[in-house]
């Protein structure tokens, strides 16, 4: 079971739709995935066709040990995966968490039933470096960091590859960062072509080969709760994920390669 937080402290940044499209493009490859939300928004929860008002129960259940992961999750309408979902109760686990035992090790307690259910988790992480994403990275075993090709880009970046850094250190030793991928990508935008060799250049094979463009499919899926890989296959933003999920198994198998 590979389990990956995606990441980025910043906003708007595509990190629900990148946790929402690979979970679908996965499963659409026949890998048994669970998607989990860790944002109290839970736009992850509603784009994969999950009502977020009308939960039985959810992750902040399973952070504070009400639920069992097993109760909590449900199938995704829409595609072939799990969805551990959340709602806005998430965002009192903050503080609620805060007083309790390990309590930063939460969701990987949760998930280390469930080793023999999924070939990938993906954690859908909330827009900062909070209690939350902590219990997202401690859970992972790798990051995966959506980012816009802009001026802004990289100033910022700095701050999560320091946490990552001091998870790796102090909590996590498993934690590294697997790759960035270039999401919203504007070919015809000189910036956005500058920043992605930018990036490539300091950042080498951590930065995935597919690229993903700019593309209202992917904008206009969540609002039908489905997917945009499934949503409109055809249409160049799908394709993207579709190509992602192939380049994430191509990668975990060269692991088991070479270990
Ligand atoms: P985050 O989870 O980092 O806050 P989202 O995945 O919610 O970011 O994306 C922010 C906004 O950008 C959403 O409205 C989403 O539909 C849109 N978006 C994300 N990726 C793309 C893309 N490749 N093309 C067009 N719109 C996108
Ligand atoms: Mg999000």
């Amino acid at each position: 079971m590979h389990i990956f937080a995606i990441a980025n402290q910043k906003g708007g940044v595509g990190k629900t739709t990148t946790a929402v499209n690979l979970a679908a493009a996965l499963a659409a490859n026949g890998q048994r995935t669970l998607l989990v939300d860790l944002d109290p928004q839970g736009n992850a929860t509603m784009g994969c066709g999950v009502d977020k008002r009308s939960l039985q129960s959810s992750v902040y259940q399973v952070l504070l040990e009400l639920d069992t992961l097993a109760d909590a999750r449900v199938p995704s309408p829409s595609g072939k995966f799990d969805v551990l979902p959340a709602n806005r109760d998430l965002a009192g686990a903050e503080v609620e968490l805060v007083d309790l035992d390990l309590r930063e090790m939460r969701l990987k307690a949760a998930l280390a039933a469930h080793q023999e259910d999924y070939d990938f988790v993906l954690i859908d992480c909330p827009p900062s470096l909070s209690m939350l994403t902590l219990n997202g990275l401690c859970a992972a075993h790798g990051v995966i960091i959506p980012m816009q090709c802009e001026y802004y880009a990289l100033e910022g970046l700095s701050d999560l590859v320091n946490t990552i850094k001091k998870v790796h250190a102090n909590l996590n030793r498993d934690l590294k960062i697997i790759g960035l991928l270039r999401v919203m990508y504007d070919p015809r935008n000189t910036l956005s072509t500058q920043v992605s060799a930018q990036l490539e250049q300091h950042f080498g094979d951590k930065v995935f080969k597919t690229l993903v463009p700019r593309n209202i499919r992917l904008a206009e899926a969540p609002s039908y709760g489905v997917p945009g890989v499934l949503f409109d296959k055809a249409a160049k933003g799908a394709q993207a994920y579709l190509a992602f999920a192939v380049e994430m198994i191509d990668r975990v198998n060269s692991w088991k390669d070479n270990p």
